[in-house]
């Protein structure tokens, strides 16, 4: 390690979403396999929309400015799909002089925009726990990013099981770690907890957030930030951003690299308490979001009926999937809020899952499926109806 780069950045590896998948020993190019490992919608923008947007490019964006560094138009829209996706009329329309806005309603001061959201989770970070201010609390198996981003900063990183069989948050362990402030041997090393992550639903276990989990969250004291990552809301149709106003500490992150199919793009963004929302600001770099990814998020919120018109097409699929799976006797399947299932193979002895999972991955990459094995076990994206046809016969050979 070169001399005057940071110690504890020497243990960590850099982030590879297929590890070992450089080495060439798929016999696909990256083209024809079934990439049902990164939970994306199995849709391109659909070819008129396309060329809308390459036309966008060609006579309105100036290449040699920099692009809207205060991202107001895109904004105003979110600010506007998420009032409407809480069922509160849109604040704008003209004529409702005199009405009085619902107390929920959200404006663009609520709103920070990121390099997807994974840039929001850095700038938390920043925001909270960076200098030894803080640590964060996951409940694993969860998204990995938070504690991967977490250690970047050399922010510790608190850990709390899930139940085997539901992956609800072990929430007494997780007010125990709160408590002694992360320490299990008492001995307080780690700063106090300052930000908690979940998912809703929660990746890779695909479970929503329970009415006993979202009472915690609810009791989390003021000086703790709650971070509801809603990347699937889409798909899950349920979400916590209706009480965000009752929470100045709760955070809710979505993005448009799922359900609005433009993960090419980098577009995340968060809803918050206004002064939450201002600290993002200060945070992120001034022209986070190229002018291309602003205008084609706003292109895809324009468009979100046709866009999303998929889902139940997908919520379907995952019906199908699920069965299909469910069928053998091997595996456990998980019911799912979102657009991916989670499995493990039962097995007595859980080190020979987990050799059993790793086997299955690779083979079925072999057969030209990319799938996640994370978090014990594995994840595997609603592709669209000949992929999954394809995971389920592929899957036939392989688990016997
Ligand atoms: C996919 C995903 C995201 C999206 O991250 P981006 O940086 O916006 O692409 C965020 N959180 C979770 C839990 C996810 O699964």
């Amino acid at each position: 390690m070169l001399p005057f780069i940071r110690q504890d950045l020497a243990e960590l590896t850099a982030y590879t979403p297929h590890p070992g998948g450089a080495s060439g020993e798929s016999a696909h190019s990256e083209s024809v396999l079934d990439r049902l490992d990164t939970n994306e919608c199995p849709y391109d923008l659909p070819e008129e929309l396309k060329q809308k947007l390459a036309w966008t490019y060609q006579q309105l964006i100036e290449t040699n400015r920099y692009p809207d560094g205060g991202h107001a138009a895109l904004k105003q829209a979110l600010a506007q799909y998420v009032n409407e996706s809480q069922n509160i009329p849109p604040l704008d329309k003209g004529g409702l002089g005199g009405v009085k806005l619902p107390k929920t309603a959200i404006t663009a001061d609520n709103i920070s925009v990121g390099n997807g959201s994974d840039e929001l989770i850095r700038s938390l970070l920043i925001a909270t726990c960076l200098g030894g201010a803080g640590s964060i609390l996951v409940a694993n198996p969860t998204f990995s990013m938070y504690g991967i981003t977490a250690k970047t900063l050399g922010i510790p990183v608190v850990s709390v099981p899930r139940q085997e069989d539901n992956f609800e948050i072990d929430i007494n362990s997780a007010k125990r770690a709160i408590l002694s402030k992360g320490c299990a041997n008492g001995q307080n090393q780690n700063p106090p907890v300052r930000i908690v992550f979940v998912v809703h639903p929660n990746s890779p276990t695909a479970n929503a957030l329970t009415t006993n989990e979202i009472e915690w969250l609810s009791t989390l004291p003021e000086n703790i930030l709650v971070v509801i990552d809603e990347a699937y809301f889409e798909f899950s149709q349920n979400t916590l951003a209706d009480r965000l106003h009752q929470h100045p500490n709760w955070i809710i992150l979505r993005t448009f690299s799922k359900a609005f199919r433009l993960a090419s793009m980098r577009v995340g963004y968060a809803i918050a308490h206004p002064q939450l929302a201002a600290a993002l600001e200060k945070i992120r770099l001034p022209y986070n979001l190229p002018s291309f990814s602003q205008t084609a998020a706003e292109f895809a919120l324009a468009q979100r009926q046709l866009l999303l018109a998929v889902i139940p097409e997908i919520i379907a699929e995952r019906a199908k999937l699920i069965a299909a799976l469910t069928h053998h006797q091997k595996l456990q399947v998980w019911p799912s809020a979102a657009n991916f299932v989670y499995l493990r193979v039962k097995a007595a002895l859980s080190e020979s899952a987990q050799q059993e999972h790793q086997q299955i991955m690779q083979q079925l990459k072999q057969r030209g499926t990319l799938i996640r094995h994370t978090g014990g076990g594995l994840r595997i994206t609603v592709g669209s109806p000949e992929e999954n046809q394809r995971t389920v016969d592929r899957l036939a050979a392989i688990v016997t």
